[in-house]
């Protein structure tokens, strides 16, 4: 994410994508080759990951459709939601392994948490009730994540949780150690 200063977050002039993507997809069911994957993924691994426009998961780690579930958010940060997801995940869909992902130069890292939920109180009437999440340094963010998800009673798997950081500049994984 990139917030602006204010809650426009506009850079520029804009023109909605659907009609182009849809056009994309109409391209994209002629070559369409992934009818026989499974519901289950393959490799029995969830990725949690920042919803950075930048990073492309399973370009990064050489995952083919139908490998993982790839769960985003802003900051790739193991909110309640997330472990609703990784439930699912592992007792439904038997996922064992949760490697997460977050990354230098985060939108999350230019907030200031309480000045960003006064700035949309003032502007909506209302204290937003979800914490924003932001943070300073990603490695120590990655180890408040993987503290997370030992500490979550819903999260069965947990002998296979690895954290990294990944670098926007030249697209390495540098892997958090606690
Ligand atoms: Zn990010």
């Amino acid at each position: 994410m990139t917030p602006g200063p204010s809650s426009s977050g506009s850079t520029g002039a804009f023109s909605p994508n659907t009609d182009e993507l849809l056009a994309n997809n109409v391209a994209y069911v002629e070559q369409f080759s992934d009818h026989d994957l499974a519901l289950a993924p393959r490799r029995h691994l969830a990725v949690v990951a920042c919803m950075d426009s930048r990073m492309d998961i399973f370009q990064m780690l050489g995952l083919d459709h139908g490998d993982a579930h790839i769960i985003r958010n802003a900051g790739g940060v193991v909110t309640d939601d997330v472990v609703r997801s990784l439930v699912l995940s592992q007792r439904l869909l038997g996922t064992q392994e949760i490697v997460l992902i977050h990354h230098t130069d985060c939108g999350l890292q230019r907030v200031n948490e309480d000045e960003f939920k006064r700035e949309i109180e003032a502007e909506c009437g209302i204290k937003p009730w979800w914490a924003v999440e932001s943070f300073r340094d990603p490695f120590e963010d990655v180890r408040q994540s993987i503290g997370r998800l030992h500490m979550s009673p819903f999260i069965v798997h947990k002998d296979h949780v690895r954290g990294f950081v990944y670098d926007v500049t030249d697209g390495r994984l540098h892997e958090v150690t606690r």
